[in-house]
C-alpha cells in the first residue's frame, strides 16, 4: 500500500514508469553522505553520492581517478568501462542501466549542476525530486571552522588576537552560508517537487524524516533507511567521517583530520547529532553568535531557531 500524505506536482508521465532522481543540494558538511547512506538502504533506491565528479572536464588531470569511494578503482559496479561510457546526454539514464534501478539519489549539492544535467539530452524525461538539505548554522559553522588551523582546541583564547580571528572567521562563513543559500533559493525552479530536510531530523529519525519523500517518489517507505551503515554503499565522493563510519578508514590518511572531528566520528559506531560546536567554540562565541543579526538572519532562512538545543526540544 502506498501512502502519499502529501501534495505533489502532477506530472505528465506516470512516475511509476519513470527515471526518478533525487537531487539533494546543500552546502558542504550539510549531512548528504549520510542522507544518501539512509536512502541508499532502499531497496528501491540506488545512492549514487556525488555523480557530477564522473563528468568533471578537469577529471583527466586529477591525480586521483573518479572512483568508487568505498572500493576505490576496483569497484565491481562503477567500473572504468562504465565511468568512460557516461555523458552528458544520457547521464541518469546510462546509471541506471548500469544499477538496474529507477531511482537515483544524486547528492552533487549545486543547482548549477542539476539545472545544466536536467535539461540535457535524455535526461529531459527523469523526474527530479528536489531535495534541500540544510544543518542548524552552529553546527555546520562548527564543521566548516573544525578543519580551520584557528579553530584547533588548543588556540582557543591563547590570546585577544587569535579571540578576534576566530570571531572573523565565524561571522565570514555566516556570511558565506548566508548567500550561498540565498543564491540557491533564487535559482531553484518552484515548479518541481521539492522537500526541506533538515540533517538534525535525518540522524535522529530517519524513517519518519524520508516517509514525504516515499511519497513523492511513489514508493513504500522501508525500515532499512534506518540503517545507514548495516550495507556497504558504492558511491561516488562523499564525507570522509561518515565514510570512517561504514570501513574504519580515513579517506586520503588520518593525519588530515581534525583531532575533534576524528574523536567525534571514533567514538560512534553509528548514527549520532554532530555537535561538536559545544566543544569547538566557547559559551561566550555562542552567545556572540546568538546576537549577531547575520547569524540570526540565516537561521530564519533555514527556519531554525538561534539556539539549536531548542531546535532539539521542538517536536
Ligand atoms: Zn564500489
Amino acid at each position: 500500500m502506498i501512502h502519499v500524505d502529501q501534495p505533489y506536482v502532477s506530472g505528465i508521465r506516470d512516475r511509476a514508469d519513470s527515471l526518478q532522481v533525487i537531487c539533494v543540494m546543500g552546502m558542504a558538511y550539510s549531512g548528504s553522505t549520510l542522507l544518501n547512506y539512509c536512502l541508499d538502504g532502499h531497496p528501491r533506491i540506488f545512492g549514487g553520492g556525488e555523480l557530477h565528479w564522473l563528468l568533471a572536464p578537469d577529471k583527466a588531470s586529477f591525480d586521483w581517478d573518479v572512483a568508487c569511494t568505498n572500493c576505490g578503482t576496483g569497484c565491481p559496479y562503477w567500473t572504468k568501462n562504465l565511468i568512460n561510457s557516461l555523458s552528458l546526454e544520457t547521464f541518469y539514464q546510462g546509471i541506471a542501466r548500469a544499477f538496474s534501478t529507477s531511482i537515483i539519489v544524486d547528492t552533487s549539492k549545486e543547482w548549477d549542476w542539476f539545472g545544466r544535467v536536467l535539461h540535457t539530452g535524455a535526461n529531459r524525461e527523469v523526474m527530479p525530486i528536489l531535495l534541500v538539505l540544510t544543518k542548524h548554522p552552529l553546527r555546520h559553522l562548527a564543521s566548516h571552522l573544525a578543519n580551520k588551523e584557528a579553530f584547533s582546541p588548543a588556540s582557543q583564547h591563547v590570546s585577544r588576537w587569535s579571540g578576534l580571528r576566530r570571531q572573523f572567521l565565524m561571522r565570514k562563513y555566516v556570511a558565506r552560508f548566508h548567500r550561498w543559500y540565498q543564491r540557491l533559493f533564487s535559482l531553484m525552479p518552484s515548479d518541481y517537487i521539492t522537500h526541506r530536510v533538515r540533517y538534525e531530523d535525518v540522524a535522529e529519525r530517519p524513517w519518519e524524516t524520508l516517509a514525504p519523500v516515499m511519497s513523492s517518489l511513489r514508493v513504500e517507505n522501508s525500515p532499512l533507511v534506518s540503517q545507514p551503515y548495516r550495507f556497504v554503499h558504492h558511491q561516488i565522493g562523499g564525507n570522509a567521517g561518515t565514510h570512517f563510519i561504514a570501513t574504519k578508514n580515513w579517506l586520503g590518511g588520518e593525519s588530515d583530520v581534525h583531532a575533534l572531528r576524528r574523536a567525534q566520528y571514533q567514538r560512534s559506531d553509528g548514527m549520532f547529532l554532530d555537535n561538536k560546536y559545544q566543544q569547538l567554540f566557547s559559551a561566550s562565541e555562542i552567545k556572540y553568535l546568538f546576537r549577531d543579526y547575520k547569524y540570526r538572519n540565516l537561521c530564519e532562512l533555514l527556519g531554525y531557531d538561534t539556539d539549536p538545543l531548542s531546535t532539539n526540544r521542538r517536536s
